[in-house]
């Protein structure tokens, strides 16, 4: 089963629009075709009206870092599947270990705005990952199979298939210490087991599993070479446009 890679930048809250612009601008010509990698930039709300408009015609596609999972209402300061199907927003991300810790996300707010992703024609990219302690205390078999099965409840197989599972240990991530290519291999294998438990072999043959934490261009081929991992979700080195092209470049 050969799986398209997925290389996805996530700018965190990094950029103004002016210079979302700008590295849109920058990388838009330059990312390889999308027959061979989906190359795609998540990026904070604000900006993402103009670089959808900015990447069109072009083989970047556009994330969202969050997304709420109610269509419209009393909800203050949040953002709606509607709204970002409307901009022609692609992909968004769910459930960053940064959400979880610091904006009380959940198993089950992650659930919800998978489903509500779905409704809404956007491709889901949802994080997990164990912390220092769980990988330290044996644990991160229960914590990665919780987080994966409470992410996927209610999912019908066929959707089940384009979900993006990113493995993101929380000890790599900003820290500089990314897992070895094996270790993360090993996590993204049995993430990969999990779903062949809910669903089927077939189907969690092509569901793609992105690794993050501390990925940079010089290390970033070692891990798309392991069986299990189908690309990366790169924080830092997603800032500078040489960066994420030379992330791009490794798939080619
Ligand atoms: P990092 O972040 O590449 O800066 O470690 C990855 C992420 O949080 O998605």
């Amino acid at each position: 089963m050969s799986r398209k890679p997925i290389i996805a930048g996530n700018w965190k809250m990094n950029k103004t629009v002016k210079e979302a612009h700008e590295f849109v601008e920058a990388v838009k010509d330059k990312v390889p075709s999308a027959e061979l990698v989906d190359s795609v930039v998540a990026a904070p709300f604000l900006a993402l009206d103009r670089i959808v408009a900015d990447a069109k015609g072009s083989d970047l596609k556009i994330s969202a870092e969050n997304v709420h999972f109610e269509e419209s209402g009393a909800f203050t300061g949040e953002v709606s599947p509607v709204m970002l199907e409307d901009l022609g927003v692609q992909y968004t991300i769910i459930g960053h270990s940064e959400r979880r810790a610091m904006f009380a996300e959940t198993d089950e707010t992650v659930n919800k705005k998978v489903l509500a992703s779905f409704a809404h024609n956007l491709v889901p990219i949802v994080c997990v990952g164990e912390t220092l302690d769980e990988r330290e205390g044996g644990k991160w078999q229960s914590v990665v199979k919780n987080q994966v099965t409470k992410a996927f409840a209610g999912v019908p197989s066929d959707q089940a298939s384009d979900v993006v599972v990113a493995y993101e240990p929380i000890w790599a991530i900003g820290t500089g210490k990314s897992a070895s290519d094996e270790d993360a291999n090993e996590v993204c294998a049995y993430i990969r087991a999990t779903i062949a438990d809910l669903y089927d072999e077939a189907t969690a043959a092509k569901v793609r599993i992105q690794y993050g934490g501390s990925v940079k261009p010089a290390t970033i081929a070692g891990l798309l070479a392991q069986s299990d991992i189908d690309g990366a979700l790169v924080g830092g080195a997603s800032l500078q446009p040489e960066s994420f092209l030379a992330l791009l470049d490794a798939v080619k």
